[in-house]
């Protein structure tokens, strides 16, 4: 066993919850976190030491990879390694099959994919921004809809609950933060 792997077997995270974040990303990629708060200074166990700041990097963090996980998934950062959000905890306690807990990730993901197609269509960014930045700036401005274009933002607010419903339920309570 590598010492990274090792960290890993520390904090919990087994095989089986390696291959589910690498099929995931959700906690990287902004589908539920604006930030995530590294920290400029670890020591080879990942500890942050003393002198070392925390450094909030907007999300999407640069190292997720559009369709999976991290690129830099066995030397991650520690907020990243310890973070674990509701499904991966079930799947390392043996309360959920891997299997189970890829097929919610990948209806979130489908949510999401909806959701940002609906998005698209009302406008485009420029940079990556986080989910929620993205919903609010489209559909909490501007004049009232009507007519074609209200029944376009009914759709997006049922995606966007749906999706809410489903990361409260699975993956992350309102308080939790990746720091
Ligand atoms: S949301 Fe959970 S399962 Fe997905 S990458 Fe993050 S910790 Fe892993
Ligand atoms: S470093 Fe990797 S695990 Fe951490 S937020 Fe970025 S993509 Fe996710």
């Amino acid at each position: 066993m590598t010492e990274l792997e090792e960290r890993d077997r520390k904090s919990g995270v087994d095989q089986r919850g390696t291959e589910l974040c690498q099929a995931c990303g959700l906690c990287c990629d902004g589908t539920f976190f604006t930030f995530t708060s590294f920290s400029d200074l670890e020591n080879e166990d990942g500890q942050t030491m003393e002198g070392g700041k925390s450094n909030s990097q907007p999300q999407p963090c640069a190292y997720h990879q559009c369709e999976g996980g991290c690129s830099i998934y066995a030397s991650r950062p520690s907020v990243c390694r310890t973070f674990r959000c509701l499904l991966l905890k079930g799947v390392s306690k043996e309360q959920m099959t891997l299997d189970a807990a890829i097929e919610i990730v990948s209806q979130a993901k489908r949510h999401r994919r909806e959701l940002e197609t609906a998005m698209k269509r009302k406008a485009s960014f420029l940079k990556p921004l986080p989910l929620n930045t993205k919903f609010h700036l489209i559909y909490s401005r501007g004049k009232a809809p009507d007519g074609e274009c209200l029944r376009e933002h009914a759709d997006a607010f049922l995606l966007y609950g749906t999706l809410k419903r489903l990361v409260q339920r699975h993956f992350v309570t309102g308080d939790d933060k990746k720091e």
